[in-house]
């Protein structure tokens, strides 16, 4: 039997929207391959209506009291909490990754939500009386106005949230622009926010690819862009959104270097390579795509991770047992096998090759078992491009010097981690290496909801990282005030620079 694809339209105004797409995309279920939707994609005339229903919106939002805002946020939070399960068989249908890892995703952002619980604390400005005789000067943060949130495909639910709480409770109207290839996830979170109270037009989601986020980029009415994907893109909408005046935050690719010293247990390291590595088929910003194995340990620590990998269960991640799932799209699927191909040609070792790995899914999903590269030089291309799939590639190198001079070379720096049993030599890693964020015998050091989440280098343009407190900075301007009361005796006029004293 042929399911009819459903259709996916925006959410603007608290509403599906009713209008007729001029283009559409087609929406898979990376499991079967079957067309399960047809998402609509947004033009010029889209994006308007979004940013103005949005900028409607502002206009009240921004003096909906503190108390309000918290409510709706708590009140997001407890019908996030209570409806998890079948967001994350939303993610899983579109996605592909196994239900229990969609759970974590959600489970994940249910932190920024909770983070962004505590806004009428985070919003308290700055007061100091008398700094000069009866002038007191405070300072407030306001909203910028209308912001856009452009979302990657491997975390539909969580990077939508790691902004859209942040930005609404600091008082701005969102337009929300999710990938295309995963859409459902932003409308299942639009309608959560409409139950939870959030008046019509706070937040919106516009659907599309390139067309949507040229039109929000462009658009004069949106004041902040917060981005995250691949590299080239995280710098072209830094670029066009910067000189089109707006405050921008274009988080991007990675390739995360996992250091293992000469003391390290190699059995948790091994665990943690192969967790990190083929964890959401390696689809994750923070996987670990390369060890670095330091002195003697290359042999014993490929090894051990060989081993792992070949008890791990690849399949339809709704199926019991299953720990990977496939690819999102048949096209990254054959673009992520081609790698193998290149590093076998490229001269590297196939430790193990993922193409013969059993899989328990349909014939016609988008299969890639877990791969494994020993011996890798920086030269070739599975160390130099970000693959985003299951390919593990081990690097040798003498010492911790070289170790450290590999990942500072390398173009991003969003994570990194390193195991050992030295505490000296954790602290020094630490503090020399030119990666955002570092984990110690941790492998995906995501940072919890109250700190913020932001690499280094090609992996973040801007100065904000996402989440936690810099998301209140991001969305929010400050002002200070200098103000004078109930004093006649204001001194006549003077045409010196003003000085307190
Ligand atoms: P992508 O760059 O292809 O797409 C991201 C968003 O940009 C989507 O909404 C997409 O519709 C839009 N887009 C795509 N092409 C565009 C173009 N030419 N012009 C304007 N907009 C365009 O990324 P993806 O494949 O969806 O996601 C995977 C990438 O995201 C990986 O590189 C991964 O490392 C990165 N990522 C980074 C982080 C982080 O925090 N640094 C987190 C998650 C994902």
């Amino acid at each position: 039997m042929t399911v009819q694809p459903k259709r996916i339209s925006h959410w603007i105004d608290g509403k599906p929207w009713a209008g007729v797409p001029s283009r559409t995309g087609d929406v898979f279920d990376p499991a079967t391959g079957a067309r399960t939707g047809l998402v609509d994609f947004a033009g010029p005339s889209e994006v308007d209506e979004a940013v103005s229903v949005a900028a409607r919106a502002f206009g009240e939002w921004r003096h909906a009291s503190l108390a309000t805002r918290s409510n709706v946020l708590f009140a997001f939070r407890e019908l996030l909490n209570a409806r998890k399960r079948d967001l994350a068989e939303i993610v899983t249908a579109e996605h592909g990754k196994v239900l229990d890892d969609a759970g974590g995703e959600i489970q994940r952002a249910l932190e920024a939500v909770e983070f962004a619980c505590g806004v009428p604390h985070l919003l308290k400005g700055g007061f100091s009386e008398n700094v000069s005789r009866k002038v007191d000067v405070y300072s407030i943060r306001q909203p910028l106005g209308v912001v856009g949130v452009i979302s990657p495909f491997n975390f539909p639910a969580m990077v939508p949230l790691w902004f859209v709480p942040n930005a609404i409770a600091c008082g701005n109207a969102v337009v929300l622009k999710p990938s295309e290839k995963d859409p459902s996830a932003a409308n299942f979170l639009a309608e959560l926010w409409a139950e939870a109270g959030l008046p019509d037009g706070v937040l919106n989601v516009l659907h599309g690819d390139k067309e949507a986020v040229d039109g929000l980029l462009n658009h004069p009415t949106v004041r902040g862009i917060s981005f995250v994907g691949s590299t080239p893109i995280a710098r072209y909408v830094y670029e066009t959104g910067t000189r089109n005046g707006k405050r921008v935050q274009a988080l991007g690719g990675a390739k995360n270097h996992m250091v293992v010293l000469p003391d390290a247990d190699l059995a948790l390291a091994a665990d943690a390579a192969v967790s990190a590595g083929f964890g959401s088929a390696g689809e994750r910003c923070m996987a670990i795509s390369v060890v670095v194995a330091v002195g003697p340990v290359g042999d014993e620590l490929v090894g051990k991770i060989g081993s792992r990998m070949a008890g791990l269960r690849i399949g339809d991640g709704r199926r019991p047992g299953c720990e990977m799932g496939p690819l999102v799209t048949r096209l990254h699927r054959d673009r992520v096998a081609s790698y193998v191909d290149a590093g076998v040609a490229q001269g590297a070792t196939l430790a193990v090759d993922g193409r013969d790995h059993p899989v328990d899914g349909d014939d016609s999903g988008y299969w890639l078992g877990p791969t494994l590269f020993d011996h890798v030089q920086p030269e070739m291309s599975i160390y130099t491009d970000e693959i985003f799939g299951p390919v593990l590639s081990v690097v040798r190198v003498p010492s911790y010097e070289a170790a450290v001079e590999l990942v500072n070379l390398n173009p991003y720096g969003n994570g990194t981690a390193i195991y050992t049993n030295d505490g000296g030599a954790a602290r020094r890693y630490q503090n020399e290496i030119e990666v955002g964020m570092v984990g110690v015998n941790v492998p995906i050091p995501v940072p919890v909801g109250y700190y913020s989440f932001g690499g280094w280098k090609d992996s973040l343009f801007g100065d904000t990282h996402a989440y936690g407190p810099d998301g209140i900075h991001f969305f929010t301007r400050t002002k200070v005030v200098t103000g004078r009361w109930l004093d006649p005796s204001h001194g006549g006029i003077n045409l010196g620079f003003p000085r307190n004293d």
